[in-house]
């Protein structure tokens, strides 16, 4: 066999159709009972929704190419209406546009902050962050101790750690600043990560995102093995051999495409080169527990309000508006995000539903009591992810080890959407990943 790829998450299954679609022989062992990874459907009142990766927007070409190749199609966020922020228990405001209803004054620091920030972001060498000007001195701080110096009101404080939570699902000083810089930089700037209408959270997939990989996995056929995690890899000149729950597999080569927390709890043989080595044992997940709860109807549109709300006060962070075109229910997604997860991880399904509507009577009113379904899924406790949205970097990790996050080891390539330079994080790179796998092999 040419190729074993190990992970049939977005990344490991479109790599093996690329080599497939190149003549290369190919298997693809995934862990869990299903393809997918970290995207996932799930129903609520009857309806297909997402309890994993969900949206996709501008400037992600590498998935949306994808999605036309597979022929699925696309639709809107509802993003008509105002939002909300909630910086105070209880003190929710309603805003329209980009600009937070915060004070003058901390707009005018919100403002200056992210000045600062978009000018680091600029200098950010996206293929070698390692490289950037004055790496060694952005990655020896965490975001927190920047934001501690350069960040002098509450509510501008508040601001960046709602942002952080959404987007790290992990909180401020758990990350180098190069790393937070890079992510942004990654995802062409802050507005365009955070942003709904030309930004990250613009559209989603009919039927749910999930279909990207059943689409895939349909077309790989037998060449998919289900419930076969990867064990073992004895590597060297003459190729590589991978032992897992299913079976012994030999290949010139292998591309393995599961995180790194998970990759560095592989047997490699002989033992990898110390950086790689050590890279996997830097980089954590965030913590995130995905929630949603289904009303006979989108009530708030009627009201002016376009499902998203925002809060410093928690438990959940952030949320948008799921209704499914098509579909009576409305439904709003919410997400429990960094020490919020960790905490209400502890908890009962039936506490966290109450305490996700708890927030929504809050935040939208008492017609948010009563709900007539809810679905949650806790990334955090699986098994085949221990964590989301994603890995991030702790001080010093680029400089130390981010050189050996993309090298391959002898006959090893490494994919999954932490190595992609554009897009890191979300699905678009783990679609990078794989092109840039493949490319490193058929080259
Ligand atoms: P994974 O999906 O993690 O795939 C890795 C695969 O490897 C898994 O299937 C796993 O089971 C398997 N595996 C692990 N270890 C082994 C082993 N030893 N042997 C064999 N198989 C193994 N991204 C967006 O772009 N937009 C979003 O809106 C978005 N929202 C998100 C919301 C949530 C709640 C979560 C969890 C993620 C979200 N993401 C989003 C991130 C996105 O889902 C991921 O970036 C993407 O799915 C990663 O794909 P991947 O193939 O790189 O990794």
């Amino acid at each position: 066999m040419d190729v074993v790829v190990v992970g049939g998450g977005i990344a490991g299954l479109t790599a093996g159709r690329r080599l497939q679609e190149a003549g290369r022989s190919v298997v693809v062992l995934e862990a869990r009972d299903r393809v997918g990874g970290r995207t996932l459907n799930d129903t609520i009142a009857g309806v297909t929704v997402e309890v994993g990766g969900q949206w996709v927007g501008p400037t992600q070409d590498h998935v949306n190419a994808l999605i036309e190749e597979l022929g699925l199609e696309r639709y809107a966020t509802h993003d008509e209406g105002d939002g909300l922020v909630e910086l105070a228990e209880g003190k929710v405001k309603r805003f329209r546009g980009d600009t937070p209803p915060l004070s003058p004054l901390a707009l005018a620091d919100l403002f200056q902050a992210q000045r600062a920030l978009d000018k680091l972001v600029a200098t950010v060498d996206r293929a070698e962050p390692w490289a950037t000007p004055d790496a060694a001195a952005l990655d020896a701080t965490t975001f927190a101790s920047w934001l501690d110096r350069r960040v002098h009101t509450d509510q501008a404080r508040m601001f960046h750690e709602i942002a952080a939570a959404a987007v790290f699902a992990a909180e401020p000083d758990t990350m180098s600043l190069l790393h937070w810089l890079t992510y942004i930089a990654a995802g062409n700037g802050l507005e365009r990560v955070l942003g709904t209408q030309g930004g990250a959270q613009q559209d989603r997939v009919v039927g749910g995102t999930w279909r990207i990989s059943e689409r895939l996995a349909e077309e790989l056929g037998d060449t998919v093995i289900l419930s076969a995690p990867a064990r073992r890899i004895t590597w060297g000149d003459d190729g590589v051999t991978v032992e897992t729950d299913a079976g012994t597999y030999e290949a010139d080569r292998a591309i393995v495409a599961v995180p790194p927390n998970l990759a560095g709890r592989i047997d490699y043989e002989p033992a990898l080169p110390v950086r790689r080595d050590q890279l996997t044992q830097q980089l954590p997940h965030g913590q995130v527990i995905k929630v949603m709860v289904a009303y006979d109807e989108p009530w708030w549109r009627a009201e002016g309000l376009n499902g998203q709300a925002a809060s410093a006060v928690g438990p959940v962070g952030i949320t948008f508006d799921n209704t499914v075109p098509g579909h009576d229910p409305g439904i709003l997604v919410g997400f429990y995000e960094g020490n919020h997860a960790l905490y209400w991880g502890e908890k009962t399904p039936t506490a966290r539903r109450q305490a996700f509507v708890d927030c929504l009577v809050r935040w939208f009113g008492p017609k948010a009591a009563s709900p007539i379904d809810y679905v949650e899924r806790d990334w955090t406790a699986e098994a085949w992810t221990r964590g989301c949205y994603g890995a991030h970097f702790p001080t010093g990790a680029w400089t130390r080890f981010g050189p050996a996050l993309r090298q391959p080891v002898g006959p090893i390539h490494w994919a999954g959407t932490e190595t992609a330079t554009t897009w890191m994080g979300y699905l678009d790179g783990a679609v990078e990943s794989a092109d840039r796998a493949v490319t490193e092999i058929l080259a």
